[in-house]
């Protein structure tokens, strides 16, 4: 049986998609396996050329996922021990760890309590903070929470005014807007993912990097391959083995042909989820100019309502949902020795507690989101 029952209702539907383009991405798997150009095949080139004129970034550079994207950045920027670098806490654990992972520190800060996205105050406290403790602030990295766009202007601001870089971890947003203008070309650089979950995903693992500097993406082609020069065994730097397969680019070449038609479905089931239930429960706030691509959907539930009841009502209408994020950053095992702002971080923690996401995708049919609907409803009055 193809179609799925209410006892079984995907929170990410990629099999309906899978359904949908099956026979044209046969077909480009199949023209991979032919030429068996596995790495650096034709399909790599035509997609970079792709997503560029898709979001309007100037050079694109494919790679491994979006943690090789982020960490690819901060490598070619000589980030290192005594550096910092200022981020959400609220977020997936990759956007601090690959400041980590460099030596440098990650610094910690608040996001906004309605757009979940970083708080500018608290950045700036954060810049200041990482100065006090000797450390040299050498980047942002704002996260497009949700697939929604940061407030990337004042962020700019803040970046051109104390002299850092900015680097924008898009890995749930590529394809969404902020002012009328395409995620890709923010700060110095974008990253994004293409894991299957995201909503421009492939069948594995998958990345990009944007940049509009020339020179800038000469030197991430280059650490993509081991830091190569004129040829592949001349070696002018440290690099990392972070090419996508060509096997995904071909996947994801025909994702992209259908991504508009994806982003407008999950607009609308957005839309539905929003009308039916702001009255009960706190729906995401998109800010005026942006547009979100809605990698997920997030509600945040009364302080009265359990968490752990409301999913379980929701597990027993046979609803999936899942909880972006339990823990922030800061206070994660991993992490919790590195500097945040203030005395802890009172909106990450108090969103780790109260926010849950419901199932959203392309493919949610109406009567699916009815049942979903009417089980919040009576999961929240209970
Ligand atoms: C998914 C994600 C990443 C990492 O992407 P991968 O492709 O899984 O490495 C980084 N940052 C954020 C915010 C993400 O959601």
């Amino acid at each position: 049986m193809n179609k799925h029952t209410f006892q079984n209702i995907p929170f990410i539907d990629v099999a309906s998609q899978r359904a949908r383009l099956g026979s044209a991405v046969d077909a480009a798997v199949k023209r991979v396996l032919d030429h068996s150009l596995f790495i650096n095949g034709p399909e790599v080139a035509q997609l970079e050329e792709r997503l560029a004129a898709y979001c309007g970034a100037k050079h694109v550079i494919s790679c491994a996922s979006g943690t090789d994207a982020l960490l690819m950045v901060l490598l070619a920027k000589s980030v290192g021990p005594g550096d910092a670098v200022v981020c959400p806490s609220f977020t997936f654990c990759a956007t601090g760890e690959v400041v980590a992972l460099r030596g440098a520190t990650p610094i910690f800060v608040d996001v906004d309590e309605e757009t979940f996205n970083v708080d500018v105050v608290s950045l700036k406290k954060g810049i200041a903070l990482a100065r006090k403790l000797g450390l040299k602030p050498k980047a942002i990295i704002p996260v497009d929470l949700f697939g929604q766009p940061a407030d990337h202007d004042a962020i700019g601001e803040v970046a051109n005014a104390e002299g850092l870089f900015v680097l924008d971890d898009a890995a749930q947003s590529f394809g969404a807007s902020y002012r009328g203008r395409k995620l890709g070309t923010f700060g110095l650089a974008t990253a994004t993912s293409f894991f299957p979950a995201k909503p421009l995903g492939c069948f594995g693992d998958g990345g990009a990097i944007f940049t509009n500097d020339a020179e800038f993406a000469g030197i991430l082609r280059s650490i993509r391959v081991h830091g190569q020069g004129n040829d592949k065994y001349d070696n002018v730097r440290l690099g990392m083995t972070a090419r996508l397969d060509t096997i995904q680019a071909a996947v994801l070449i025909e994702k992209l042909k259908i991504f508009d038609e994806e982003i407008l479905a999950r607009n609308a089931v957005a839309n539905r989820y929003s009308e039916s239930l702001r009255d009960i429960v706190g729906v995401p706030c998109t800010a005026n100019e942006n547009t979100s691509v809605w990698a997920q959907y997030t509600i945040r539930l009364p302080a009265d309502v359990s968490r752990s009841a409301f999913a379980t009502s929701l597990r027993s209408h046979g609803i999936p949902t899942m909880i972006y994020y339990p823990i922030p950053m800061h206070r994660q095992i991993a992490y919790s020795h590195h500097p945040v702002v203030g005395c802890g971080l009172p909106v990450s923690e108090r969103l780790s507690t109260q926010v849950i996401s419901l199932p959203m995708h392309a493919y949610l049919d109406e009567r699916t989101q009815d049942l979903i609907i009417a089980s919040v409803r009576s999961a929240v009055r209970d």
